[in-house]
């Protein structure tokens, strides 16, 4: 689960990082208000669940209150990489002297959490990591040891030589570490960790992604979800308990298991085809399920053919073939739908398809290529 700027914000102020004052704004009103109470120049900055907001013109520096008023209303409602802003943050403006990169990920090679620094910070970190990565400094951390301040110093001597920025530096990377840990965090980042003229280290960006399967134990992070910056596909999947993934193919994939839905998308792959999405049914088979599955399937404007491959095991193939044709009589599909249905109550599930004209295929492959073979259909005609 992803969280906004201002939120991690609020966890890294709690840890003690320096971080500059703001406060959230959903009007023009609200924003010229906040920033009439900083009484200074503040930053307007776009709240989306996605980076490069800055390059997208959805950060921007307001001198006074009525360039607060003209950013503000530019930036509520803005589009940035397909979402839509809602909230933004107004936060005092800062002098910028040097812009640093921090981030801590959970890296599955180690399987440590790694830190990672870089003086070359700032919005083209991306650039930096592809064309220059010697740039980077990486440190896994022992997950049972925790980081020590040797370490943390070490790390902040990579971003600075006057000892009084690294001591500051150590201190934040050392707090976000905490932060890390205890939000049971796959990633955070500062981008940038910047230095003012008078030799503050602060940080004024804030991004911070939490492990789903956590959030049962991090109640108080699994409040900070903002449903309306979410993906509202992946919203119903959720809600849906289906496991779902956004892809970018127009060859829309129910099955069931996920390591079944994995070997399907390659498939798809090696056939030349491109998979829509990822979606795991699960493992136990409710109709509903299927009703679900196929409505958020369908509501994505790509997608050419549906591809439906059951291995029936606790799964009923009958289930799952009601699943079917409740999504007909429901949804109305238009684009054709291929179905691969076989084990556990086959047969009955193969009776149930004929209400609606659909036979299972034989093998998984003959399903695949003719879900291809539709898609391009489309494609052409
Ligand atoms: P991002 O583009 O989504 O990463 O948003 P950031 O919060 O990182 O802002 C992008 C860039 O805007 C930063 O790298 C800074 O160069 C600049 N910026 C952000 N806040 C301030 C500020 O308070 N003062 C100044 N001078 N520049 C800022
Ligand atoms: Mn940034």
């Amino acid at each position: 689960m992803k969280i906004h700027e201002y939120q991690a914000k609020e966890l890294f102020l709690q840890a003690g990082m320096p971080v500059p004052s703001g406060e959230i704004a959903t009007n023009v009103a609200d924003a010229v208000s906040i920033a009439e109470s900083i009484g200074r120049p503040v930053m307007v900055k776009a709240q989306v669940h996605v980076g490069g907001r800055g390059k997208a013109g959805g950060v921007k520096y307001a001198e006074n209150v009525e360039a607060v008023r003209v950013w503000a209303q530019k930036i509520l409602g803005m589009d940035i990489k397909g979402l839509t802003v809602k909230k933004i943050l107004i936060t005092e403006a800062v002098e910028i002297v040097t812009e640093c990169y921090v981030g801590i990920i959970l890296d599955r090679v180690t399987k440590c959490p790694v830190i990672m620094v870089s003086a070359a910070g700032g919005i083209d970190i991306e650039e930096v990591a592809a064309n220059t990565p010697e740039k980077i400094h990486k440190l896994a951390v022992d997950p049972i040891l925790g980081l020590k301040d040797y370490q943390a110093r070490e790390l902040a001597s990579k971003l600075y030589k006057d000892i009084k920025l690294v001591r500051q530096a150590a201190k934040i990377i050392s707090q976000l570490y905490d932060v890390y840990w205890m939000s049971d965090a796959s990633l955070v980042e500062i981008n940038p960790l910047i230095t003012t003229p008078d030799g503050k280290v602060l940080a004024i960006d804030a991004k911070l992604n939490v492990d789903d399967n956590a959030l049962y134990r991090r109640k108080a992070i699994a409040e900070m979800r903002d449903l309306d910056a979410e993906n509202p596909a992946e919203v119903e999947a959720r809600e849906g308990d289906l496991s779902f993934v956004k892809l970018d193919g127009n060859i829309g994939c129910i099955v069931n298991g996920a390591g079944l839905a994995m070997a399907t998308m390659d498939l798809v792959k090696y056939y030349g085809g491109e998979p829509a999405n990822f979606l795991d049914i699960g493992g136990s088979s409710n109709p509903q399920k299927v009703l679900t599955a196929m409505r958020i399937i369908l509501s994505d404007p790509n997608i050419r053919s549906v591809l439906i491959n059951i291995f029936g095991g606790i799964t009923r193939c009958d289930d799952v073939a009601t699943g079917i044709v409740l999504a007909y009589e429901e949804l109305k599909p238009e684009v054709p739908i291929v179905v691969r249905l076989t084990g556990t109550n086959e047969a009955q599930a193969r009776k149930i398809l004929k209400q609606v004209n659909l036979k299972s295929a034989d093998t998984l492959d003959n399903v695949v290529k003719e879900a291809i073979r539709l898609a391009k259909l489309d494609e052409i005609g």
